[in-house]
């Protein structure tokens, strides 16, 4: 039996936990957040419940299991107590990063640091109720545009046209740098946001670009049975914000007002080439401007470079020569020394970031950990940190974490505030309130 850290809790972290585990090993998982679940728990959408009860679930059953330990609150990077030489210190015989993909792409945009511009990513994880983002400023104005034409921005769009508690997006511009073909979202997610659509703007949009789609042999006649399905119902526009699409275009330049919040987004014109029979598209030298008062940034994200693996171009580095048929490989690379990281690993969104559903996820973590089981049946055995040491080791470190009977006191702390409070489920919005409700709810169980 062999000892593996697991860093991430998400679906790829936690189901490569459950197979490494069933092989015969222990493993110790260290998440971030307190909670395990990752996206699974903070990015797909709040009413979602069913999906997200059943992966609860099935994370449970996976933290169930007697030998994997979980550490929750517990952060591995060079910016925190515990980076990844200490994690060697404590002599897994292997680890497994399935942080997610935590970094942001910037586009290196002038202004892109004015107040009201927002990574997707960091706004959905605010009205997921993640700390600290929960509790952080993504005030959204009248005016909001939305980078990306992918389920998150429709994800991104339901919110604050439909469940955002406080409602101010009048006008909502999806910003596409390709035409209504090159759509990524899957229509039956479009579903929820398509009785906003302004099919007035819609088609003038589509009118505007039609030489521009012609050039590349698309025809605008054809995107109703493609990518707009909406099309072909009867208009049925519902009161609230309007929802428009922007084709063609690209950010290029943030303006602020003298608060210092985005008040107008300049962007270049497109036009679409063919490139090995996909649509590319490249910049004129024509622009023009949005007025917008608010920015999302809805497209995809990258590794999270503090987390401390070796890093180049966005992800963390893998071992060319032990790719799959796919091209897939999981064993870090040390890309300097010329030599694989022996016994590290990545998977899931910290392998290949934004890439698929939780499905996508737990295949890749379950791939992966074939790869560490068969490292394990030849690797040196040595003396590993158990998780009770580890755990006295990180308190002496002062870093405060929680286990899995805490976790299920979490639950119950969450669910009886839910009932008190009349609604389907509350989380608590700062690891403080967390830890606090944990302690209490100990308290309460013990006195009865
Ligand atoms: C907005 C949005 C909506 C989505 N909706 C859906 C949907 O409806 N259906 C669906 O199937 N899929 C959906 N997905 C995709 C799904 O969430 C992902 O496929 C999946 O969560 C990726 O799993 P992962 O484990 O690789 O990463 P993540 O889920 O991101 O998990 C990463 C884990 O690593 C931890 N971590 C991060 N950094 C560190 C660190 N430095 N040290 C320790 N721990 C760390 C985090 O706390 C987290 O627990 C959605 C994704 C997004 C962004």
């Amino acid at each position: 039996m062999k000892t593996v850290f697991v860093v991430g809790a998400g679906p790829a972290g936690l189901f490569a936990a459950q197979k490494i585990a069933l092989g015969g090993h222990e493993v110790i998982v260290l998440n971030r957040d307190i909670k395990p679940g990752g996206l699974a728990e903070y990015g797909i959408y709040p009413t979602k419940d069913k999906m997200k009860n059943g992966l609860r679930k099935q994370f449970a059953k996976v933290l169930g299991l007697p030998n994997v330990h979980y550490l929750g609150g517990v952060a591995v990077s060079n910016e925190s107590a515990l980076t990844i030489p200490h994690l060697r210190e404590f002599a897994p015989q292997a680890m497994v990063f399935a942080v997610g993909a935590q970094g942001t792409k910037k586009l290196g945009l002038p202004g892109e640091d004015a107040r009201g511009v927002y990574a997707a990513k960091d706004f959905v994880y605010h009205y997921n109720s993640l700390p600290p983002f929960a509790a952080q400023d993504f005030s959204i104005g009248k005016r909001v545009a939305i980078v990306g034409m992918g389920n998150v921005m429709v994800d991104i769009a339901h919110w604050l046209l439909v469940d955002a508690p406080v409602k101010t997006a009048e006008d909502i511009v999806v910003v596409a740098r390709r035409g209504p073909f090159e759509a990524k979202f899957d229509v039956k997610e479009f579903n929820y946001i398509e009785k906003y659509l302004d099919r007035d703007a819609f088609q003038e949009e589509l009118k505007r670009i039609q030489p521009l789609l012609r050039a590349v042999g698309q025809d605008c006649a054809n995107v109703a049975d493609d990518t707009f399905p909406v099309l072909n119902k009867p208009a049925d526009r519902v009161s609230g914000g309007r929802l428009r699409f922007r084709f063609l275009c690209s950010p290029q330049a943030i303006h602020s007002d003298a608060a210092g919040r985005i008040d107008r987004l300049t962007v270049s014109e497109n036009v679409l080439y063919e490139r090995e029979g996909s649509i590319g598209c490249k910049a004129t030298d024509q622009t023009a401007d949005l007025d917008v008062d608010t920015m999302i940034f809805a497209i995809g994200d990258v590794a999270d470079p503090s987390v401390g693996l070796p890093y180049d171009r966005d992800a963390y580095v893998t071992n060319p020569e032990t790719a799959d048929t796919k091209g897939a490989s999981y064993e870090i690379f040390d890309p300097q020394g010329g030599h694989a990281l022996e016994g590290i690993y990545a998977v899931g969104w910290a392998r290949k970031a934004s890439d698929g559903l939780v499905g996508i996820a737990r295949h890749d973590g379950e791939v992966g950990a074939a790869n560490v089981l068969k490292y394990l049946e030849t690797a040196p055995d040595g003396t590993s940190i158990s998780a009770q040491e580890l755990l006295a080791r990180l308190e002496q470190k002062g870093v405060q974490t929680v286990n899995k009977a805490d976790l299920e006191h979490l639950t119950r702390a969450e669910d009886q505030e839910a009932q008190a409070r009349g609604v389907p489920w509350h989380k608590f919005g700062h690891d403080d309130a967390m830890l606090r409700a944990i302690e209490a709810q100990k308290a309460k169980e013990s006195a009865v």
